[in-house]
């Protein structure tokens, strides 16, 4: 993680509050990007890799709460820390369930919402570990779910591990031996076909260039 700049997200509709929020993180060594409505931070969240997203409940348009339902029912992880009035203590709980990782509530001191943030990203960069990433193709250890370029790709358990071995090792050659015993077990017979039947598999559904064949010794994810 050593020399990532974190992107943060923030979903504010005031001025004041964006302003020193802005100042404050950047400072601290962090990008910041500002929107100042419930739909405009959806769809932000949506369509660009941010770290963090810092969420105002009170925004104009579709308030905070509706805004992390639509990311979490989308499925994405990122993490959310929310934003809210003193008075708003039932709002918070409600945003707990709806899938939020922490709440500040206003007013608050910078180092106290910078404490939340450094926290949040710290837990962020030890999940990062179930994910793995070889160019555009990217895989979810933990839901096993595959995207490539952003679009979702139904693999089969098998496929995925065969995927997740090509990424673990991308750049390299690997031995259809190699492949066949991480993949399919050590006792499975070595004159089988298996391996260059899957990768055509997974070709299929990688895109056909990403994967490519040296002859007389494997195949390399490139
Ligand atoms: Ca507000």
């Amino acid at each position: 993680m050593g020399g990532v700049v974190n992107r943060i997200l923030i979903a504010e509709d005031e001025p004041r509050i964006t302003s020193f929020l802005e100042k404050g993180l950047r400072a601290s060594g962090y990008t910041t990007t500002v929107v100042g409505d419930g739909l405009g931070a959806a769809g932000l969240a949506r369509d660009i890799d941010f770290d963090l997203l810092i969420l105002d409940l009170g925004l104009p348009g579709m308030d905070g709460q509706q805004v992390l339902r639509t990311i979490r029912t989308r499925g994405e992880r990122l993490p959310v820390l929310i934003l809210t009035a003193r008075h708003g203590v039932s709002d918070t709980v409600a945003g707990f369930e709806g899938g939020a990782d922490d709440y500040v509530t206003k007013p608050f001191r910078f180092e106290e919402l910078l404490a939340r943030v450094r926290a949040r990203l710290r837990d962020a960069g030890r999940t990062e570990l179930s994910q793995l990433e070889a160019g555009d193709v990217l895989l979810d250890l933990r839901t096993r779910r595959a995207t490539v370029a952003g679009r979702t790709v139904e693999l089969s358990a098998r496929e995925f591990a065969l995927a997740e071995m090509f990424v673990r090792h991308r750049d390299q050659v690997l031995s259809r031996e190699q492949l066949l015993s991480h993949v399919w077990g050590y006792d499975f017979d070595p004159g089988s076909n298996i391996v260059d039947v899957y990768v055509g598999y997974l070709r299929k559904k990688l895109g056909n260039a990403r994967i490519e064949t040296v002859r007389g010794v494997g195949y390399r994810l490139t």
